[in-house]
């Protein structure tokens, strides 16, 4: 009787241990966590870091944003376009006119130059981006409105 106690506890804790994956966890520890992204062109918590200022010789700028889960940014455009590196997690992103696309840890995403778009984290899983942006003296960043929480899961 004790070994098939003994047996089925054994069971029960491998069982219960293939059952609870660890937590997705998204890195948010390669650079600095920056600042919060201002209120006004992002929904929930965007953390930025800068890691290269433009400047006479590259005319790119390089940084990290990290997005809580749910978080997004606003509707945007890049005059001069856009290059995402995504770190780690799960993200969205989506150009106007076009369906959202999951992004995930390892992708690369273009945003073509004045194409109207936004990117963020996942409902349940943060994202962590670089954002290259080339030709600065175009423009960076031309900020517009909300995504709206429809828009935001997918339901429109
Ligand atoms: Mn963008």
């Amino acid at each position: 009787m004790n070994g098939m106690i003994k047996t089925l506890l054994l069971s029960f804790m491998v069982i219960t241990a293939c059952k609870e994956p660890a937590a997705p966890t998204v890195a948010n520890g390669i650079f600095p966590k920056g600042e919060a992204g201002p209120a006004a062109n992002f929904t929930g918590k965007a953390w930025n870091t800068g890691l290269v200022a433009a400047d006479s010789t590259y005319s790119t700028l390089v940084g990290n944003v990290y997005f809580e889960p749910g978080a997004r940014s606003n509707w945007h455009i890049h005059p001069a376009g856009q290059i995402l590196i995504i770190t780690d997690g799960v993200g969205y992103h989506q150009l106007e006119g076009q369906p959202r696309q999951t992004i995930r840890k390892g992708d690369v995403v273009k945003c073509p130059p004045n194409i109207l778009h936004w990117h963020g984290a996942s409902a349940d899983t943060g994202m962590q981006q670089m954002y290259i942006v080339p030709n600065v003296e175009k423009g960076i960043v031309d900020w517009k409105e909300p995504v709206t929480d429809s828009v935001y899961n997918n339901k429109n």
